[in-house]
């Protein structure tokens, strides 16, 4: 009998979750509660070829993790029968602590409590979901699985800010690097798929949030997220990489806050800010129809990716692939097309017309002759912090 993984995304007010078989990667049932603590909240599940939506107030996420079980046993799948071996949970911030995923215990929390201070929305809301999930489901294994654990092989010099050593290691600051389940789920299936484990590759995870990283023979040795996750790539609503003077000159001279100033890198930045919208479909459409704005964001954000990829390519002395994922990456043609043209000089050519095909699953979109192979690849977070799990229970 094939068993199966309750993998639970708890954030400050939503939860996702999905009941995954491990070894397939199917999707069992999932669903999501969104809005939590406000007004009218969402509550979607959906097993099967049925899905139940409800829109009741779940004033905390105690409520609406109770809810979904009892989603469970009404709509199904029955969990007693669905031979759950353990509950992972996404946490964001595992700092240097964390090389790997973890059994959670009483310190375990605690170490994800105090870095809270590095994460402050994120680490306390998983947390909360731990918290809630424990007290329900108190007979099966929780694990903790960390978005930073594949970066902790970063070497020094990538994970280093050249700022006062005493300063950094005061207050933890440093390059943590974030998305890193995608980043390990993408490059092991690139491996796997190319049959080669000593690659030198770049993954592209362009979704809402979105970074780049370079993997060499399976260990990441640079990414572009760094102390949180607002550096690096321009994003749906985040700057990405930007002068840090930028924060003393609004603080200076528009007399921001810092509250403020969080908000407008954070949430009216990235695509958002430059275009008014932070959907990449409703961008392009725009810039079809002719706005100024549009074009110039969607050359901004291509631009931004092409830096990384010359940078990662240096850093590893050579490149053998190059692969796209999440919702930009795995369903953006135009996207891709701009972020690669004019690479050839590195051996990177672009089959456009393999580019332009609309298909699922993995998928190789360079050129025969083309010495870097460029790769469309889902991403499963759910799936790979399933596998994670089963490596620690
Ligand atoms: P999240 O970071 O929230 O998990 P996803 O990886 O699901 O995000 O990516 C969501 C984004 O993917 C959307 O905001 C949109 O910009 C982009 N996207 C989805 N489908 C397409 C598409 N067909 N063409 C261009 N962009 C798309």
């Amino acid at each position: 009998m094939s068993t199966t993984v309750l993998v639970i995304n708890s954030g400050s007010s939503s939860i996702k979750y999905q009941l995954v078989d491990p070894k397939t990667g199917d999707a069992l049932a999932s669903g999501l509660v969104e809005r939590i603590g406000e007004g009218t909240s969402i509550l979607r599940h959906t097993y099967g070829d049925e899905e139940v939506e409800e829109d009741n107030p779940v004033p905390d996420h105690g409520i609406g993790l109770r809810r979904v079980l009892e989603l469970f046993r009404e709509v199904g799948p029955d969990l007693h029968t669905a031979n759950i071996v353990a509950v992972g949970h996404r946490v964001v911030q595992g700092g240097n602590f964390f090389t790997g995923p973890a059994l959670v215990d009483r310190d375990v929390k605690r170490t994800i409590e105090a870095l809270i201070p590095l994460a402050p929305l994120h680490n306390s809301a998983n947390l909360r979901g731990i918290d809630v999930a424990e007290e329900l489901l108190p007979n099966v294994p929780h694990v903790a699985v960390f978005d930073t654990a594949f970066f902790t092989s970063l070497p020094a010099a990538a994970s280093t800010y050249a700022i006062d050593r005493e300063v950094a290691r005061k207050y933890a600051i440093k390059r943590y690097g974030a998305h890193g389940t995608s980043h390990s789920f993408v490059s092991e299936t690139v491996s796997e798929y190319l049959k080669r484990m000593d690659l030198k590759q770049i993954v592209l995870h362009l979704g809402n949030g979105a970074s780049a990283s370079a993997v060499h023979a399976g260990r990441a040795v640079d990414t572009s997220m760094g102390l949180t996750p607002l550096e690096g790539l321009v994003m749906g609503t985040r700057s990405g990489d930007i002068d840090p003077a930028a924060v003393l000159h609004l603080m200076r001279n528009a007399h921001m806050s810092i509250d403020e100033i969080d908000k407008l890198f954070n949430k009216r930045s990235g695509m958002k800010g430059l275009a008014g919208q932070n959907d990449l479909r409703t961008i392009h459409a725009m810039a079809d129809a002719g706005d100024r704005n549009a074009r110039v964001a969607l050359l901004v954000y291509a631009h931004r990716i092409k830096k990384y990829i010359g940078a990662y390519a240096a850093i590893m002395g050579g490149l053998d692939a190059i692969t796209f994922t999440a919702g930009v990456g795995e369903n953006d043609a135009k996207m891709r097309e701009l972020a690669t043209e004019g690479l050839e000089f590195l051996g990177v050519k672009l089959d456009t017309s393999a580019n332009r095909k609309h298909k699922g699953g993995i998928r190789v979109i360079s050129r025969q002759s083309s010495k870097v192979k460029i790769l469309v690849v889902p991403t499963n977070e759910e799936w790979e912090i399933a596998r994670q799990c089963l490596t620690v229970i």
